[in-house]
């Protein structure tokens, strides 16, 4: 009997080594990675038109066969509780625990980071959410979208950007989900959002289809099939516990859904579905005076914000153009024409 127990012992080992040695390793950027293992480095962006840069990442290699769950953070570069949450995710994930395997992108937008710019790179002065897939031979953020297209999003199964309200944006938490239309890919989407665990869902129907013209990060994903949202806790520059614990505490949702970790999921049971929603936009340049604060519910014609000009005499008038939600409004006074005010959503009816 001890002998037979001692065999199965021996053919379980056997099994299970075989097994993993069987399992592939994972090759991101500069990292090749093993079942077990966690690895960092740099993805390397070389000069070209402009200067170069270097991408952080992190890749954790679960000892079991999972999904790849990629987390973007600092697209980006003065949106700190995303940074922040995906140096906690690092040190908090044990790959023994783990099926599958998560990419970390910890700055995806490092000139930005460092030179503390909100929306653009300092260097071309793009919008590094707005360049995607980016281009190989292209100008700065461009070469950074083309290298995180092909080393995270297309070697990821599900992806995450996760944003807050930029330096100037105050923000109540949110997320958008993408409505495709196709609508078992829409259903798996979101069943995905849902598991992140906030309950104020953005419904974003005009997203692009084209996986060569995606634009934004997450339609990247989702241009090549791969469910995807972007999420938004954190607001002004700051780094508050609370929007940093609701990234991490979502990320891990989303492990348990896709059974990457141990842990029921605990989805969003009463959502708030938005839908329309509309980013209004200053009609002048001068100072921002806000009217409204991050969350508050207003009526068609509220009045969000005025502009005046250098020495305080109103220019202009932003106002709700319906009744909804102030998702963010910009709460310092720089503006220019054209640029963001706020952003308000409906409520959907149930
Ligand atoms: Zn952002």
């Amino acid at each position: 009997m001890i002998r037979k127990v001692s065999s199965l012992v021996l053919l379980c080992f056997l099994i299970t080594t075989v097994s993993r040695g069987q399992m592939k390793t994972l090759s991101v950027g500069p990292l090749t990675v093993a079942p077990g293992q966690v690895a960092s480095g740099m993805i390397e962006i070389p000069a070209a038109a402009d200067a170069g840069t270097r991408i952080p990442i992190t890749v954790i290699h679960g000892v079991r066969p999972g999904p790849v769950l990629g987390l973007i953070a600092g697209n980006h570069g003065y949106e700190y509780p995303p940074v922040l949450a995906l140096q906690r995710l690092r040190a908090g994930l044990n790959p023994s625990e783990l099926a599958g395997a998560v990419i970390l992108v910890h700055v995806a937008n490092m000139p930005s980071f460092l030179g503390r710019t909100i929306y653009t790179n300092p260097v071309d002065r793009k919008n590094l959410n707005r360049v995607y897939p980016g281009r190989k031979d292209g100008t700065i953020s461009e070469r950074i979208a083309f290298a995180l297209t092909h080393e995270v999003i297309e070697r990821s199964d599900y992806l995450v950007d996760i944003h807050c309200g930029d330096g100037n944006e105050s923000l109540r938490p949110y997320l958008y989900l993408p409505v495709t239309g196709r609508t078992d890919f829409d259903a798996k989407t979101r069943d995905f959002a849902l598991a992140f665990g906030m309950d104020h869902i953005v419904l974003d129907r005009e997203r692009p289809t084209d996986p060569q013209a995606s634009i934004y990060c997450s339609t990247t994903a989702v241009t090549r099939g791969k469910p995807a949202i972007t999420v938004e806790s954190g607001y002004l520059g700051g780094i508050d516990e609370v929007s940093i614990d609701r990234l991490v505490r979502g990320c891990l949702g989303l492990m348990k859904q896709l059974q990457m970790v141990p842990g029921a999921p605990e989805p969003v049971q009463f959502p708030v579905y938005l839908d329309p929603y509309e980013v209004l936009t200053s009609p002048a340049t001068g100072l921002l005076y806000p009217k409204v604060e991050r969350g508050h519910s207003v009526a068609k014609g509220t009045l969000l914000a005025t502009v005046t000009d250098f020495f305080g005499k109103i220019l202009a008038e932003v106002r709700s153009p319906f009744a909804g939600i102030v998702l963010y409004v910009v709460a310092t006074p720089p503006i220019s024409q054209g640029e963001p005010v706020a952003m308000v959503a409906a409520v959907k009816a149930p």
